[in-house]
């Protein structure tokens, strides 16, 4: 009998949210984040949801393949574009734009371009602003900006996008997050051509400032139904994309003073019920999940009680009678959040959502 652990991936839910994010942003083209194999969801599962989309942004060009594969023919934006001309050339048959961040990248378009290809890129020029990660500086964006608007008059390309990555948008201070949105977008339109577009916001760009968005949205975190901040994603109207849940496979009688799992952790204020659950840090749950995070059982929450372990996990279902040997567990999803396991656990949703083991089986709604 196989273990009863599922992630159930709902793509009606992401199409749900990527509408939700069209009505926050109003006229804003709309490109979510599918990397990482769709933030841990599938490509596979979550391509239906993936139609009202305007683009996709993808890391590499494996990801890219898939898409095409999948039947997905708008544009595909190759976030990081760290390629050598194999990659470049493999880019362009499959209909691939991607992003350039130093005068390398520039280079190698100049000897793409002498190919004369079929598929003419479109270029997201990826200014720093302030996150100082990738991207060009001030001091030469100016030059990057003058050299690319030249080349792509010259071969005839797309005209460019300029684009950077908000830093802060998702600080949970509003006074802390909107300044430097604010700055950076300011860095970033005082730079662009007048005939270029732009590609500021993140999730929480999109969602917390839609005024400084650009032309081109990127959300990801937020199509999946969860945020970036620890504002909850409900709040902004965002179904869970992914439902994480198993069984309870035992129970356990405790009594007063006993404790349970190792480290002996949890100890039991009173008598009661420890409900032993098959899902464990293999599974993708974290260990450093504390005493308290919430689980939700039989129309409650029930919390974690005691250290999660490799296959197994406990929670205290004392007050929960109907809890019993096959009661569905949800780990996250539709009452629990996955924001809210990750703050617990001191860590983000996305990790959460992308680190579910390949061990544990996948369905689509
Ligand atoms: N844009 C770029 C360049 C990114 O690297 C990412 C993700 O890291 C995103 C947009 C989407 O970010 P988020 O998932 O916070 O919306």
């Amino acid at each position: 009998m196989p273990r009863p652990i599922r992630a159930v991936v709902r793509p009606a839910a992401i199409s749900a949210n990527i509408n939700r994010i069209k009505e926050l942003l109003g006229n804003v083209a709309v490109m979510p984040v599918v990397k990482a194999n769709g933030y841990g969801h599938g490509l596979e599962r979550i391509i239906d949801g993936l139609r009202e989309a305007d683009a996709l942004a993808i890391l590499e060009i494996e990801g890219a393949t898939r898409l095409r594969h999948l039947g997905w023919n708008k544009p595909i934006v190759l976030l990081e574009g760290c390629f050598d001309q194999a990659d470049l050339l493999k880019a362009l048959e499959l209909r691939c734009d991607w992003v350039v961040h130093n005068h390398k990248q520039l280079d190698d378009l100049e000897v793409l371009a002498k190919q004369a290809p079929a598929h003419k890129p479109r270029i997201f020029l990826k200014l720093n602003t302030g996150m100082n990660r990738l991207g060009f500086q001030s001091a030469q964006a100016q030059a990057a900006i003058q050299r690319l608007d030249e080349f792509t008059l010259k071969h005839q390309w797309p005209t460019p996008v300029l684009m950077t990555h908000f830093a802060n948008a998702d600080e949970a201070e509003p006074r802390v997050r909107l300044p430097f949105a604010q700055h950076q977008h300011q860095a970033l339109m005082g730079l662009k051509p007048a005939h270029w577009q732009s590609s500021l916001a993140n999730s929480a760009g999109s969602l917390n400032f839609p005024m400084l968005a650009g032309d081109i949205a990127r959300p990801g975190i937020a199509i999946y139904g969860a945020t970036p901040g620890p504002d909850a994603a409900a709040n902004y109207g965002l179904k869970p994309a992914m439902i994480f849940s198993s069984e309870i496979i035992a129970i356990q009688e405790v009594k007063q003073g006993d404790r349970v799992g190792y480290g002996s952790r949890w100890e039991a204020s009173n008598s009661g019920r420890i409900a032993v659950v098959a899902c464990g840090y293999a599974d993708g749950y974290p260990r450093h999940a504390p005493d308290g995070t919430p689980t939700y059982v039989e129309g409650h929450v029930a919390p974690v009680a005691g250290r999660v372990s490799m296959d197994m996990m406990t929670i205290d279902v004392s007050q929960i009678p109907n809890a019993n040997v096959g009661s569905t567990v949800e780990l996250w999803g539709g009452h629990i959040p996955v924001d809210v396991v990750a703050d617990r656990c001191g860590t983000i949703g996305y990790e959460l959502l992308c680190a579910i083991a390949p061990r544990v089986p996948f369905f689509k709604a």
